[in-house]
């Protein structure tokens, strides 16, 4: 049985699909105006995760996350830049994929771009609007909170309370305060689209209602994203969605807790971000997601290089753990496991049980993960050069297989090896041209106490392991 925690109940809850091993997922995707900082990477690493693992757990995965490529932001940074709107989303989407795919992140199922979805939207809207839960003033579109008796059930705020801290900014045209666009009038220099209320654009909230209703259905499984959007931004799809279908929006909501930099939320406002691309030129996709993974979602983290470096020297202890295995499997003589081995081997299942059952439990990946160390305890102190090509071939796909799912351990050692070699080569190359001879024969007789002759070719050198 999977437990959920649901934001929507504040309780851990047994997770049933819609629909037999089936989930339909839907998470809040970024602003294409810029590249994505670590932050939005712990939210995408962590239910690319949860994805994972569900398909790990046989069940079929629609995952549907969204670009926003229309909104203040992207319109600010259009002018600033002095291009399209357009221009800048396709732009900063070929840069997610580029930095998602090196996070070892998933392509979605689908990844709907609001500007895409903009007739549907009018619809929508529009169906809200005749069905009295919106209005209209000026060419913008207003859902109206008031109607929908259920406003403030996901954030568990009570309405007055929202109602004040609204107040700070009203717009005298709302009905009241709390109320918000759905539709925005096309302001000068701001891109716009047809509508039955003139030129305009759609309100942030509205796209993913949309979006998700499109490609999901009226009631989906799951509705994720970071611990920001609770309030106002799911609240406001669930008024909406809920509104025009009559139907539960979402049966599990979950969120994501933030990742920090200094105990403060890493964001692009605040200045205090990196790049997911900037640390990609440090560290392995392994490193950032190990790192992301040893907390639980749920758990604010901050974020800093100590924990870098600490992400990094485990990954390479489980890595040196499987660079041994496959090494040793290249000595080992004895091709059948014997029935004192077999029984061995059924019992490593334990560590699996315990990774599964942690994970059943909420996606409790930190207890994953300890799992997958108990495991390598195990075979280290277990297996050796007198152990059977079968057990250690057995062993090493438990610890890919468990790793799979948090999207790590997949490397190839010996491609890395390989890696390695290339880099002496070319190491000892600059060595030549920068005419340190010793240097270069340093190289060259390190390179051969590992077996790797270097040949001088027309093409360049090469180099051979004998
Ligand atoms: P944005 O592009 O700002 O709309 O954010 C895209 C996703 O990243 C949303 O799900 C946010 O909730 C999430 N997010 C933003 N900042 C952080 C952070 N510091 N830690 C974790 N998730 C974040
Ligand atoms: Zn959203």
């Amino acid at each position: 049985m999977m437990k959920i925690y649901n934001t929507l109940t504040n309780k851990k809850e047994e997770f049933i699909p819609i629909e037999q091993n089936k989930v339909r997922m839907y998470v809040c995707g970024p602003t294409v105006y810029n590249f994505f900082h670590i932050g939005n990477g712990r939210t995408f690493i962590v239910f690319d995760t949860i994805r994972r693992y569900f398909e790990y757990r046989g069940f079929e995965v629609k995952f549907v996350q969204n670009f926003t490529d229309i909104d203040d932001k992207m319109i600010n940074k259009a002018n600033e830049e002095g291009t399209t709107v357009k221009e800048l989303g396709d732009r900063y989407i070929d840069e997610y994929y580029q930095d998602a795919d090196s996070l070892n992140i998933e392509r979605a199922t689908v990844n709907p771009r609001a500007t895409e979805y903009i007739d549907e939207i009018v619809s929508f809207v529009k169906e809200l609007v005749d069905k009295g839960y919106a209005y209209e003033i000026n060419g913008d579109v207003y859902f109206s909170t008031k109607k929908f008796t259920h406003y403030g059930k996901l954030s568990g705020q009570n309405i007055e309370d929202l109602q004040a801290g609204a107040r700070i900014n009203v717009d005298e045209r709302k009905q009241d305060p709390m109320d918000f666009a759905i539709w925005k009038a096309q302001k000068p220099g701001e891109p716009g689209w047809e509508s039955p209320w003139g030129l305009g654009r759609p309100g942030w909230h509205i796209e993913c209602s949309c979006m998700a209703k499109d490609i999901l259905g009226e009631t989906i499984d799951i509705h994720a994203g970071g611990s920001d959007l609770v309030f106002p931004h799911h609240e406001n799809e669930i008024a909406q969605s809920e509104a025009l279908t009559g139907k539960p929006f979402a049966n599990y909501w979950m969120h994501s807790a933030f990742l920090n930099i200094n105990n403060q939320k890493m964001s692009k406002s605040l200045n205090n971000f990196f790049t997911a691309r900037e640390i990609l030129s440090n560290y392995e996709a392994d490193v950032i997601r190990f790192l992301m993974l040893s907390a639980h979602y749920r758990q604010q983290l901050n974020f800093n290089e100590e924990l870098l470096e600490s992400a990094k020297a485990s990954v390479e202890r489980i890595y040196n753990a499987i660079a041994n295995l496959e090494n040793l499997l290249e000595e080992v003589k004895v091709e059948v496991a014997t029935d004192e081995e077999r029984s061995y081997l059924n019992s490593l299942s334990k560590h699996k049980e315990k990774y599964i059952e942690r994970m059943d439990d909420d996606f409790n990946t930190a207890d994953a993960i300890t799992a997958i160390f108990d495991l390598i305890k195990d075979i280290n102190t277990n297996i050796s050069i007198n152990s059977s090509k079968e057990s250690i071939v057995e062993a090493l796909k438990l610890i890919r297989e468990l790793g799979e799912p948090l999207g790590i351990l997949q490397k190839s050692t010996k491609v890395s090896l390989e890696d390695e070699i290339e880099q002496l080569v070319e190491q000892r190359q600059q060595a030549r041209k920068d005419r340190d001879w010793a240097l270069a024969d340093k190289i060259r007789d390190e390179l051969k106490d590992r077996g790797i002759v270097l040949e001088d070719t027309p093409q360049g050198v090469r180099w051979k392991k004998i």
